[in-house]
């Protein structure tokens, strides 16, 4: 059985996460998105919240796990599930050198390898914040993520989706 592991906060999940989870359960036998939470963090979403959107979206692939993940080592977390890697998407060089020590860290403390998947063209440029900042600012996301995420983004922004300052674009 070759288990993986694909972290993140999944704030909300959307279809770049999407496709790089669809693609992970093509490589490994059995896939956990582990849903983390950094205290130091402020989320428009509970990680209830976090999980179950991820599980409504993810029910049709087999072989795929969403559970929380505490706040200790990634590392330790992959060797006490019996993950040999995690995965992540890559969607710039600045997420390679982001990623690169913390791969390399995870390798030496647990022997857990580290698989980057570049990320599909037309969701390079996404992110959870710019998701939810351009909802926040009425515009449409419906391409970005599934059905239920988009629900819960409009339903917990700003009444009517509009808000006053900056948009994304400046
Ligand atoms: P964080 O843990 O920084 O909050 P996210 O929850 O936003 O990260 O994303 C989790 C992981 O999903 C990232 O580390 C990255 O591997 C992957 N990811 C994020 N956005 C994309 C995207 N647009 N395309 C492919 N992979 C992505």
């Amino acid at each position: 059985m070759r288990r993986a592991v694909c972290p993140g906060s999944f704030d909300p999940i959307h279809n770049g996460h999407l496709e790089v989870i669809a693609r992970a359960s093509g490589l490994f036998d059995e896939v956990i998105v582990a849903v983390s939470t950094n205290y130091a963090k402020k989320y428009r979403f509970s990680l209830d919240e976090r999980i179950e959107m991820a599980r409504e979206t993810l029910a049709s692939l087999r072989g795929i796990i969403v559970e929380p993940v505490g706040q200790g080592l990634l590392a330790e977390y992959c060797r006490h599930r019996g993950a040999s890697a995690i995965v992540k998407g890559l969607r710039s060089s600045s997420d390679f050198d982001y990623e690169l020590p913390m791969a390399t860290m995870n390798r030496q403390l647990s022997g857990v390898e580290t698989v980057f998947l570049p990320a599909e063209s037309h969701y390079l440029h996404l992110s959870s914040t710019l998701i939810k900042e351009v909802a926040d600012l009425g515009g449409e996301v419906s391409d970005f993520v599934p059905r239920s995420v988009l629900k819960r983004l409009l339903s917990t922004g700003p009444a009517g989706g509009h808000a006053s300052g900056l948009s994304p674009l400046g």
